[in-house]
């Protein structure tokens, strides 16, 4: 019999009072199931150190009780972490089929795709692992295919919510948030609520994702020569948007940065993003064009390395005696994507 027995346990690896490596553990009994394992990007006073990645030495030493790995959604801070997770401890990875593409990606990289066991769900999926029953709940995101966690424990219930906004009028239509089914949950009991909360200090509802699309719209129209934009590469609503804008004003559109072309790749192949044929160019032939045929998609990131960097990526396709002008431009968007203008 387990000393564990009839205790529930809910530790964080990581995620708590800082942005990156969010990790959580449920445990009950014989059982511990992970939620999430994402990465942090290093600050300057980390030279040398590439990504930083949770401490699991617990879960190493507790490998056989270790039963799943769930995931809530595909951004970095949550899956990054992923590939040396599972090196250590092989156990089965449940996420939704958008999420999971980004995953193979990274486990593809790490030549860990063909041993690994990647299982698909969905908000209606249930699974139970020892006495812990597992239930999910659609919440919206700024990635596509975003879930919360309800674990139904002998204790009672835990929910976790991922990280999730309120926005009713989302790019598309399947990922508004659940309401009804939360409050359900909420209903019939909840003992512990983890609650996703960067920002949470700040009053107010951040401004649906309908209100970039019309200001896109605008600017795509007014402007006169190359459009340079830049978004979080696994922003795939806010990808669309600059489409749907690129389309209306017949532009084409050029992908910059690896991880923008890997997500707008498994975007389109399962179906989260709808690009016309021909509409994409490669960046070599961004110069072939018209300048007022064009718009530039540069992928930004939390860590953003490349805008500081002389002789970045920028430089393959910038006319040289811009490049300064677009590296503030660029600089000042991010700076405004941040504040979430
Ligand atoms: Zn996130």
């Amino acid at each position: 019999m387990s000393t564990n027995e009839n205790i529930l346990s809910i530790f964080a690896l990581g995620g708590l009072n800082e942005i990156g490596k969010n990790m959580y553990a449920i445990e009950y009994a014989d059982d511990i199931i992970i939620i999430d394992c994402g990465n942090k990007f290093p600050d300057e006073s980390l030279l040398g150190i590439d990504l930083i990645i949770p401490d699991i030495t617990y879960l190493i030493e507790n490998k056989d009780r270790v039963k799943a790995l769930l995931v809530t959604h595909g951004h970095e801070d949550h899956i990054g972490g992923i590939p040396f997770f599972l090196k250590k401890l092989n156990v089965p990875v449940y996420a939704t089929r958008f999420t999971l593409g980004l995953i193979e990606i990274k486990l593809k990289e790490h030549k860990l795709l063909r041993e690994s066991e990647l299982v698909e769900i969905n908000a209606s999926s249930k699974l139970a692992f020892g006495k812990i029953r597992v239930e999910f709940f659609r919440v919206t995101h700024s990635i596509p295919d975003c879930l919360g966690i309800v674990f139904r424990t002998p204790e009672g219930n835990v929910v976790h919510t991922g990280d999730f906004k309120f926005d009713l009028t989302p790019e598309q239509r399947e990922e508004r948030p659940d309401i009804h089914k939360m409050a359900d949950i909420g209903n019939e009991g909840v003992l512990l609520l983890l609650s996703e909360s960067t920002n949470a200090e700040r009053p107010g509802l951040t401004p649906s994702e309908q209100m970039v699309a019309d200001h896109l719209e605008v600017a795509f129209m007014n402007a006169e020569r190359k459009i340079i934009l830049s978004t979080f590469a696994s922003n795939v609503s806010r990808v669309q948007q600059v489409v749907n804008a690129a389309y209306k004003t017949n532009r084409k559109l050029a992908l910059l940065g690896r991880s923008m072309v890997n997500v707008v790749e498994v975007a389109i192949e399962r179906g989260y993003l709808t690009v016309p044929d021909g509409m994409l160019i490669d960046q070599n032939d961004i110069n072939e064009l018209p300048p007022e045929k064009v718009a530039i998609f540069v992928r930004g990131a939390k860590e953003n390395h490349w805008l500081h960097l002389p002789g970045c990526r920028l430089e393959t396709f910038a006319e040289s005696k811009f490049y300064q002008k677009i590296r503030l431009f660029l600089q000042r968007v991010q700076y405004l994507e941040m504040k979430k203008v």
